[in-house]
């Protein structure tokens, strides 16, 4: 598991994006199974969608909310309330946290057809509705571009949103997409200085301490889960 804690003017966000040691959070698992698992994260009911690579944003006001929208069919979440766990999953995908400088969350689910969709503009412009002034994001395990073979065209498409760092080469020397890249470009076209921005450079396909779709039709997701921090 990959923890990081940002300061906050008002809070500190928490955040974890687990790994295959963490076990299996795939949101179709049986409660039984899922619930104790999420808890040695976070004992709270995890908000959690029913992802679909779009741009849908939901933003759970409290705990009632939260228990109300779990399961919506959308691909970020944000919130000011505290304690709050809201969660996105992964097996290749970008898993983004987004920060707020006086304290607003929020997770986005962005692999390309998400970053195309325009889910990262969707997240930190509901951000800005809550009051953020400045932007911090972090990126966290996802296909890395030695793993990534991408069609040419579809590579083309990208490459005319975000410009040429997208384009890479596979290890086998195919056209690859650079997923980190391509989130980085659209993080800054979104407002985000390229300082406040931090991209965890671990490869969900090559590396086995993660699931992943691509490399091994893994069934298993990883989490972000990220909550406000209660005051001590
Ligand atoms: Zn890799």
């Amino acid at each position: 598991m990959i923890s990081r804690s940002v300061s906050t003017s008002t809070t500190t966000i928490e955040a974890r994006f687990t790994g295959a040691d963490d076990g299996d959070f795939f949101v179709a698992l049986p409660a039984s199974e899922l619930g104790p698992r999420r808890a040695l994260v976070h004992p709270r009911p995890w908000v959690w969608l029913r992802q679909v690579h779009g741009a849908g944003v939901v933003e759970v006001a409290d705990a009632a909310a939260a228990e109300r929208l779990a399961g919506t069919e959308a691909d970020a979440v944000v919130t000011v309330a505290d304690d709050l766990p809201v969660a996105i999953h992964t097996a290749d995908c970008g898993p983004v946290l987004l920060v707020g400088d006086s304290g607003q969350l929020g997770v986005a689910h962005a692999g390309w057809k998400g970053v195309m969709a325009g889910v990262l503009g969707e997240t930190a412009d509901a951000l800005r509705r809550l009051g953020a002034l400045r932007l911090q994001a972090v990126l966290g395990p996802a296909i890395g571009p030695e793993c990534y073979e991408f069609s040419p065209d579809d590579l083309s498409r990208l490459e005319q949103r975000l410009g040429p760092s997208v384009r890479a080469t596979t290890s086998q020397g195919n056209p690859a997409l650079d997923m980190r890249a391509a989130v980085r470009q659209e993080l800054i076209s979104a407002g985000i200085e390229a300082d406040d921005i931090e991209v965890i450079e671990r490869c969900t396909a090559c590396d086995p301490g993660f699931f992943s779709h691509r490399a091994r039709v893994d069934r298993g997701r990883q989490a972000l889960v990220a909550w406000r921090a209660l005051e001590e």
